[in-house]
Protein backbone atom coordinates (compact mmCIF):
# COMPACT_ATOMS: atom_id res chain seq x y z
CA UNK A 1 0.00 0.00 0.00
CA UNK A 2 1.57 3.62 -1.24
CA UNK A 3 2.48 5.35 2.35
CA UNK A 4 0.15 8.02 3.46
CA UNK A 5 1.73 12.15 2.49
CA UNK A 6 3.13 13.76 5.48
CA UNK A 7 0.88 16.25 6.92
CA UNK A 8 1.96 19.77 6.13
CA UNK A 9 4.25 21.49 9.02
CA UNK A 10 3.02 24.46 10.75
CA UNK A 11 3.85 26.70 12.85
CA UNK A 12 1.60 26.78 16.23
CA UNK A 13 1.70 29.36 18.98
CA UNK A 14 2.03 28.68 22.56
CA UNK A 15 -1.33 29.86 24.37
CA UNK A 16 -0.46 28.94 28.13
CA UNK A 17 2.16 26.51 29.40
CA UNK A 18 2.16 25.41 33.52
CA UNK A 19 4.14 22.83 35.73
CA UNK A 20 1.17 19.71 35.73
CA UNK A 21 3.22 18.36 37.93
CA UNK A 22 7.31 18.88 39.45
CA UNK A 23 8.42 16.46 35.99
CA UNK A 24 5.87 17.19 33.44
CA UNK A 25 4.91 20.94 31.69
CA UNK A 26 1.81 21.55 29.73
CA UNK A 27 2.06 23.11 26.72
CA UNK A 28 -1.31 24.79 25.07
CA UNK A 29 -0.51 25.66 21.58
CA UNK A 30 -2.84 26.89 18.76
CA UNK A 31 -3.28 28.29 15.36
CA UNK A 32 -5.99 28.69 12.46
CA UNK A 33 -4.17 25.72 11.25
CA UNK A 34 -5.84 23.12 13.55
CA UNK A 35 -8.76 23.40 11.91
CA UNK A 36 -7.53 20.56 8.92
CA UNK A 37 -6.52 18.42 12.19
CA UNK A 38 -8.55 15.28 12.50
CA UNK A 39 -10.45 15.10 15.71
CA UNK A 40 -9.84 11.96 18.25
CA UNK A 41 -5.90 12.21 17.58
CA UNK A 42 -5.54 12.35 20.96
CA UNK A 43 -2.47 9.77 21.85
CA UNK A 44 -1.02 9.82 18.32
CA UNK A 45 2.47 11.34 18.16
CA UNK A 46 3.75 14.23 16.20
CA UNK A 47 6.67 16.04 15.49
CA UNK A 48 7.74 19.19 16.67
CA UNK A 49 10.74 21.91 15.34
CA UNK A 50 12.18 23.85 18.26
CA UNK A 51 12.74 27.34 16.50
CA UNK A 52 16.61 29.03 16.47
CA UNK A 53 16.96 32.12 18.76
CA UNK A 54 15.39 35.24 17.44
CA UNK A 55 14.66 32.89 14.69
CA UNK A 56 10.88 34.04 13.07
CA UNK A 57 8.27 31.85 11.90
CA UNK A 58 8.81 32.18 8.47
CA UNK A 59 12.20 31.61 8.66
CA UNK A 60 11.27 27.96 10.59
CA UNK A 61 8.86 26.99 7.95
CA UNK A 62 11.17 27.55 5.46
CA UNK A 63 14.24 25.90 7.35
CA UNK A 64 11.76 22.29 7.82
CA UNK A 65 10.76 22.95 4.01
CA UNK A 66 14.26 23.09 2.37
CA UNK A 67 16.93 22.93 5.11
CA UNK A 68 19.07 22.31 6.74
CA UNK A 69 17.59 19.89 9.11
CA UNK A 70 16.43 21.94 12.34
CA UNK A 71 16.01 20.07 15.60
CA UNK A 72 12.85 18.27 15.47
CA UNK A 73 11.75 15.66 18.46
CA UNK A 74 8.46 13.65 18.47
CA UNK A 75 5.77 13.95 21.18
CA UNK A 76 1.99 12.76 21.81
CA UNK A 77 -1.05 15.17 21.44
CA UNK A 78 -2.53 14.83 24.92
CA UNK A 79 -5.24 16.80 24.18
CA UNK A 80 -7.13 17.94 20.91
CA UNK A 81 -10.14 20.82 21.52
CA UNK A 82 -10.43 21.10 17.86
CA UNK A 83 -13.44 23.58 18.75
CA UNK A 84 -11.13 26.20 20.38
CA UNK A 85 -8.21 24.81 18.33
CA UNK A 86 -6.31 24.44 21.09
CA UNK A 87 -3.83 20.99 21.43
CA UNK A 88 -1.72 20.25 24.36
CA UNK A 89 1.64 18.60 24.49
CA UNK A 90 2.97 17.28 27.90
CA UNK A 91 6.66 17.58 28.22
CA UNK A 92 8.67 15.54 30.67
CA UNK A 93 11.19 18.02 32.36
CA UNK A 94 14.29 16.15 32.17
CA UNK A 95 17.65 17.26 34.07
CA UNK A 96 19.49 16.83 30.78
CA UNK A 97 18.50 20.57 29.27
CA UNK A 98 17.42 18.66 25.52
CA UNK A 99 16.33 21.53 23.79
CA UNK A 100 12.60 20.25 23.66
CA UNK A 101 12.63 19.52 27.85
CA UNK A 102 13.75 23.36 27.73
CA UNK A 103 11.78 24.55 25.22
CA UNK A 104 8.67 23.67 27.30
CA UNK A 105 10.08 24.69 30.68
CA UNK A 106 10.69 28.35 29.09
CA UNK A 107 7.84 28.60 27.08
CA UNK A 108 5.65 31.78 27.48
CA UNK A 109 2.74 32.73 25.72
CA UNK A 110 3.34 34.12 21.98
CA UNK A 111 6.33 31.69 21.66
CA UNK A 112 6.25 28.81 18.77
CA UNK A 113 7.57 26.03 17.42
CA UNK A 114 6.74 23.81 14.25
CA UNK A 115 4.46 20.80 14.10
CA UNK A 116 3.52 18.11 11.69
CA UNK A 117 1.05 15.43 12.55
CA UNK A 118 -0.85 14.35 13.89
CA UNK A 119 0.15 11.04 12.63
CA UNK A 120 -2.20 7.86 13.12
CA UNK A 121 -3.21 6.84 16.63
CA UNK A 122 -1.19 3.93 18.00
CA UNK A 123 -4.75 0.82 18.87
CA UNK A 124 -7.34 2.14 16.18
CA UNK A 125 -10.26 -0.72 17.85
CA UNK A 126 -10.51 -1.54 20.80
CA UNK A 127 -11.59 -5.56 20.70
CA UNK A 128 -9.47 -6.95 23.78
CA UNK A 129 -10.78 -9.06 26.48
CA UNK A 130 -8.32 -7.78 28.79
CA UNK A 131 -5.98 -4.46 27.96
CA UNK A 132 -2.16 -4.24 29.17
CA UNK A 133 -0.86 -0.23 29.40
CA UNK A 134 2.73 0.58 30.83
CA UNK A 135 4.25 3.85 30.96
CA UNK A 136 6.99 5.63 32.00
CA UNK A 137 6.95 9.63 31.60
CA UNK A 138 7.60 10.10 28.33
CA UNK A 139 4.64 7.67 27.31
CA UNK A 140 1.80 8.98 30.22
CA UNK A 141 0.50 11.02 27.59
CA UNK A 142 -0.37 8.16 25.09
CA UNK A 143 -1.26 5.22 28.01
CA UNK A 144 -3.41 8.17 29.60
CA UNK A 145 -5.14 8.96 26.33
CA UNK A 146 -5.70 5.60 25.93
CA UNK A 147 -7.06 4.92 29.20
CA UNK A 148 -9.42 7.56 28.56
CA UNK A 149 -10.57 6.08 24.93
CA UNK A 150 -11.31 2.60 26.16
CA UNK A 151 -14.39 1.15 26.39
CA UNK A 152 -16.23 1.92 29.72
CA UNK A 153 -16.80 -1.63 30.24
CA UNK A 154 -12.65 -2.73 29.34
CA UNK A 155 -10.97 -4.67 31.96
CA UNK A 156 -6.86 -4.68 32.01
CA UNK A 157 -4.18 -3.38 34.10
CA UNK A 158 -1.80 -0.21 33.36
CA UNK A 159 1.74 -0.13 35.51
CA UNK A 160 2.74 3.48 34.94
CA UNK A 161 6.07 4.80 36.39
CA UNK A 162 6.03 8.07 37.33
CA UNK A 163 9.24 10.26 39.18
CA UNK A 164 8.04 11.34 42.35
CA UNK A 165 4.27 10.55 44.20
CA UNK A 166 3.38 14.22 42.97
CA UNK A 167 4.01 12.93 39.60
CA UNK A 168 1.00 10.66 39.62
CA UNK A 169 -2.00 12.16 37.68
CA UNK A 170 -5.81 11.87 38.02
CA UNK A 171 -6.78 9.52 34.81
CA UNK A 172 -10.56 8.92 33.32
CA UNK A 173 -9.82 5.32 33.19
CA UNK A 174 -12.74 2.41 32.97
CA UNK A 175 -13.12 0.79 36.34
CA UNK A 176 -12.21 -2.45 35.54
CA UNK A 177 -8.90 -1.19 34.48
CA UNK A 178 -6.51 -1.61 37.87
CA UNK A 179 -4.15 1.57 37.93
CA UNK A 180 -0.86 0.59 39.51
CA UNK A 181 1.63 3.95 39.86
CA UNK A 182 5.28 2.97 40.73
CA UNK A 183 8.00 5.55 41.69
CA UNK A 184 11.50 5.80 39.67
CA UNK A 185 13.09 8.94 40.94
CA UNK A 186 16.75 8.61 38.84
CA UNK A 187 15.02 7.64 35.68
CA UNK A 188 18.66 7.54 34.11
CA UNK A 189 19.32 4.37 35.76
CA UNK A 190 17.02 1.46 34.15
CA UNK A 191 14.25 0.44 36.56
CA UNK A 192 13.10 -3.29 35.86
CA UNK A 193 9.68 -2.40 38.28
CA UNK A 194 7.43 -2.65 35.55
CA UNK A 195 8.63 -5.68 33.75
CA UNK A 196 8.40 -7.24 37.63
CA UNK A 197 4.86 -6.22 38.12
CA UNK A 198 3.95 -7.30 34.51
CA UNK A 199 5.58 -10.94 34.93
CA UNK A 200 3.74 -11.37 38.03
CA UNK A 201 0.88 -11.09 36.67
CA UNK A 202 -1.52 -14.21 35.19
CA UNK A 203 -2.56 -12.83 32.30
CA UNK A 204 -5.99 -13.76 31.64
CA UNK A 205 -7.49 -16.00 28.73
CA UNK A 206 -8.51 -14.35 25.66
CA UNK A 207 -7.61 -11.28 23.47
CA UNK A 208 -5.03 -9.35 24.62
CA UNK A 209 -4.11 -5.73 23.26
CA UNK A 210 -1.32 -3.54 24.71
CA UNK A 211 -0.17 -0.28 25.06
CA UNK A 212 2.84 -0.14 26.26
CA UNK A 213 6.03 2.52 25.41
CA UNK A 214 9.42 4.30 27.69
CA UNK A 215 12.92 3.82 28.28
CA UNK A 216 14.01 1.65 25.72
CA UNK A 217 16.26 -0.21 27.53
CA UNK A 218 13.13 -1.21 29.67
CA UNK A 219 11.70 -1.64 26.44
CA UNK A 220 14.13 -4.36 25.22
CA UNK A 221 13.37 -6.50 27.63
CA UNK A 222 9.89 -6.05 27.59
CA UNK A 223 9.54 -6.87 23.73
CA UNK A 224 11.75 -10.30 24.64
CA UNK A 225 8.89 -11.10 26.98
CA UNK A 226 6.23 -10.54 25.00
CA UNK A 227 7.77 -12.79 21.89
CA UNK A 228 9.25 -15.37 23.78
CA UNK A 229 7.01 -15.99 26.79
CA UNK A 230 3.26 -14.57 25.38
CA UNK A 231 1.02 -15.87 22.93
CA UNK A 232 -0.19 -12.13 22.10
CA UNK A 233 0.02 -11.53 18.27
CA UNK A 234 2.20 -9.22 17.02
CA UNK A 235 -0.86 -7.19 15.32
CA UNK A 236 -2.37 -7.22 19.32
CA UNK A 237 1.03 -5.61 20.92
CA UNK A 238 1.96 -1.96 20.59
CA UNK A 239 4.97 -1.72 22.61
CA UNK A 240 7.85 1.38 21.60
CA UNK A 241 10.72 2.53 22.93
CA UNK A 242 10.13 6.75 23.22
CA UNK A 243 14.02 7.47 24.47
CA UNK A 244 17.28 6.26 25.65
CA UNK A 245 19.44 7.21 29.00
CA UNK A 246 22.50 9.04 27.51
CA UNK A 247 21.53 9.27 23.84
CA UNK A 248 19.50 12.46 22.26
CA UNK A 249 16.46 11.76 20.11
CA UNK A 250 18.28 11.68 16.80
CA UNK A 251 20.79 8.96 18.18
CA UNK A 252 18.44 7.11 20.17
CA UNK A 253 16.35 6.96 16.15
CA UNK A 254 19.35 6.47 14.58
CA UNK A 255 20.07 3.10 16.72
CA UNK A 256 16.29 2.06 16.20
CA UNK A 257 16.84 2.07 12.47
CA UNK A 258 20.12 0.02 12.39
CA UNK A 259 18.33 -2.89 14.92
CA UNK A 260 15.10 -2.95 12.48
C1 LIG B 1 6.28 8.27 19.44
C2 LIG B 1 6.90 9.09 20.59
C3 LIG B 1 6.10 9.89 21.38
C4 LIG B 1 6.66 10.62 22.45
N1 LIG B 1 5.85 11.40 23.22
C5 LIG B 1 6.37 12.12 24.26
C6 LIG B 1 5.55 12.99 25.06
O1 LIG B 1 4.35 13.17 24.80
N2 LIG B 1 6.13 13.62 26.11
C7 LIG B 1 7.48 13.49 26.39
O2 LIG B 1 7.96 14.11 27.35
N3 LIG B 1 8.27 12.70 25.64
C8 LIG B 1 7.76 12.04 24.58
N4 LIG B 1 8.58 11.27 23.79
C9 LIG B 1 9.99 11.17 24.14
C10 LIG B 1 10.81 12.38 23.62
O3 LIG B 1 10.75 12.41 22.21
C11 LIG B 1 12.26 12.21 24.08
O4 LIG B 1 12.31 12.19 25.48
C12 LIG B 1 13.18 13.28 23.52
O5 LIG B 1 14.50 12.79 23.62
C13 LIG B 1 13.10 14.60 24.30
O6 LIG B 1 13.88 15.56 23.62
P1 LIG B 1 14.83 16.61 24.38
O7 LIG B 1 15.21 17.62 23.35
O8 LIG B 1 14.16 17.07 25.62
O9 LIG B 1 16.08 15.73 24.81
P2 LIG B 1 17.25 15.15 23.85
O10 LIG B 1 18.07 16.25 23.28
O11 LIG B 1 16.66 14.18 22.87
O12 LIG B 1 18.13 14.35 24.91
C14 LIG B 1 19.00 15.00 25.83
C15 LIG B 1 19.31 14.06 26.99
O13 LIG B 1 18.12 13.87 27.76
C16 LIG B 1 17.86 12.49 27.97
N5 LIG B 1 16.40 12.29 27.96
C17 LIG B 1 15.55 12.38 26.90
N6 LIG B 1 14.28 12.13 27.28
C18 LIG B 1 14.32 11.89 28.60
C19 LIG B 1 13.32 11.55 29.57
N7 LIG B 1 12.02 11.43 29.24
N8 LIG B 1 13.71 11.38 30.86
C20 LIG B 1 15.01 11.50 31.21
N9 LIG B 1 16.00 11.80 30.33
C21 LIG B 1 15.66 11.99 29.05
C22 LIG B 1 18.54 11.79 26.78
O14 LIG B 1 18.88 10.46 27.10
C23 LIG B 1 19.76 12.65 26.56
O15 LIG B 1 20.81 12.27 27.41
C24 LIG B 1 8.06 10.54 22.71
C25 LIG B 1 8.87 9.75 21.87
C26 LIG B 1 8.30 9.04 20.82
C27 LIG B 1 9.19 8.19 19.93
Amino acid sequence: MPKKPKPIPCILIVKDAFFLSPHMVRVVLTSPELESRPTGCEGANCKIFIPKEKQSPDELIDQITNGPRPTIRTYTVRNFRKDVLELDIDFVVHSDGGPASDFAVNAKPGDFLGFRGPSEVKIKDYYADWYLLAADMSALPVVAATLEKLPRNAKGMAVIEVQSEEDVQNIDSPIGVEMNWLIHSEPHTSSRAQETMIRAKNFPKGIIQTCIAGESGVIKSLRKFFKEETQIPNEDIYISGYWKIGLIEDEHQAQKRLER
